[in-house]
């Protein structure tokens, strides 16, 4: 980058961007380093960051989704989870619908009366790989809002080694391009929630710190309140210049698999059947039939402490997925993971098909290793590894058929060379 011109008559200031002199420009600011920008060039970009806010604003400021449009749109990306799908949608667009379209509270206090209506972070229990950060990250791209995800476990209570609460918001601040006013109104998806839980339901005596004290300081951000950030992420100290962020309309969905959740929801329903039935008590019911019992009194007895769960009013159960959601999640959605190695080896002349026992085959896989749609990709992508070596090298059209034997390993894939019509 230009900034000071060697003319031969001494050194010429110039700006660093455009180029232009010292006296062409009516003023130049210096920066360190013998760096310059022109008043033009400081308006230039004064205009692009006022350009860009804007454009935040404005995606939001339309029509808020109605839940069936939600459901249809979720609907295109991830498979099965129908009543997660549904609750999901009617907890968002209330959401939104209360937070209005310019990211202030407008039917809250308001417009009507004294009537406040309160958020209602959701909080998503089921097993791993089901899908609860695909739904909450395409809920974000339907409504484009800033997004982030976090992890709960690399969270500590302040003072402790780790990472502070507030760097969720450091990094939802960071995905919005560093538009406060966008990330004020986005979506942070906490995974591994129960991980934060309390290690057993009397030991509150003895302060669980890696539990406890973490869902404490997570309540107050979760809840709404006016956060300092630290900028550079990490831990905060003195005399840092902090971001300020209100966290009152950001949507918390807290997610994790809550093992063991199901045994004390089925304990309780046994000791206090509660017009569950007679049946209820002879644990013949499904993980999601016990989840539609779910009492927030199981989620303390589980670890969670009761504050915290005040702050997550909504709770949405996901299934484990069937061996059919997993052949179509294989095959169907828009990227999905067949049509994605289809159209890589296509660049290499290749037609690749899945026979349905492949597919069949590959779904038995994935349940088997009991890690859900997540262990899909890998399992795939072993299969495809010597084809993927090889067929580069093969020159013409080419054609590999992946069968069900291929996929249980009693047979190698078959490379077909294809002949040109004449
Ligand atoms: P988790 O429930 O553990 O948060 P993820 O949402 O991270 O699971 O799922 C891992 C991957 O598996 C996703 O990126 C997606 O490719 C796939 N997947 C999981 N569930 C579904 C689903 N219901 N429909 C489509 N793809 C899914």
């Amino acid at each position: 980058m230009a900034k000071l011109k060697n003319t031969g008559l001494g050194v010429e200031r110039i700006c660093s961007f455009c180029g232009k002199s010292a006296d062409m420009a009516r003023q130049l600011i210096a920066g360190p380093n013998d760096i310059f920008i022109c008043d033009e060039c400081v308006e230039v970009c004064r205009k692009i960051l006022s350009d860009e806010d804007q454009e935040l604003t404005n995606e939001f400021s339309g029509d808020i989704p109605t839940p069936i449009e939600i459901k249809l749109y979720l609907d295109q990306f991830v498979v099965g989870q129908d009543a997660a799908k549904k609750a999901l949608s009617v907890a968002v667009y209330n959401h939104y619908k209360r937070i209005g379209s310019h990211g202030k509270v407008n039917i809250s206090k308001a417009n009507s009366g004294e009537i406040e209506i309160e958020k209602s972070n959701v909080l998503m229990i089921g097993p791993t790989g089901t899908g609860k950060t695909l739904l909450a990250k395409i809920l974000a791209k339907k409504l484009k809002v800033p997004f982030a995800i976090v992890d709960a476990t690399t969270l500590t209570e302040a003072g402790y080694v780790g990472e502070d609460v507030e760097n969720i918001l450091l990094k939802l601040i960071q995905n919005a391009g560093g538009n406060i006013a966008a990330a004020e109104r986005g979506i942070v998806y906490i995974d591994e929630i129960d991980k934060i839980a309390r290690k057993g339901e009397n030991v509150s005596i003895t302060r669980d710190v890696s539990g406890e004290g973490v869902q404490q300081a997570l309540l107050k951000i979760i809840e709404g309140t006016i956060a300092s950030v630290p900028p550079q992420g990490g831990r905060k100290h003195p005399n840092q210049e902090m971001i300020r962020i209100d966290t009152t309309n950001i949507l918390f969905i807290c997610g994790g698999a809550f093992v063991g959740l199901d045994k004390i929801i089925a304990r309780r329903v046994v000791q206090h059947p509660l017009g569950f039935g007679a049946e209820a008590a002879g644990g013949e019911k499904s993980l999601r039939e016990l989840f539609e019992s779910l009492h927030p009194d199981d989620l303390i007895h589980f670890g969670m402490i009761p504050e915290f769960i005040g702050r997550l009013p909504i709770a949405v159960s996901l299934e484990d997925l069937k061996r059919e959601e997993l052949k179509r999640i294989i095959t169907e959605p828009h990227n999905a993971i067949v049509k994605q190695y289809q159209a890589s080896l296509a660049y290499d002349n290749v037609q690749l098909e899945f026979t349905e026992g492949a597919i069949d085959a590959i779904a038995d896989t994935a349940i088997k290793q009991k890690t859900g749609a997540r262990g899909l990709r890998a399992i795939v992508e072993k299969l495809m590894t010597d084809i993927m070596f090889e067929i580069p090298s093969i020159k013409g059209g080419k054609q590999v058929i992946i069968t069900q034997d291929v996929v249980e390993r009693t047979e190698a894939p078959i490379i077909q060379l294809l002949q040109k019509s004449a």
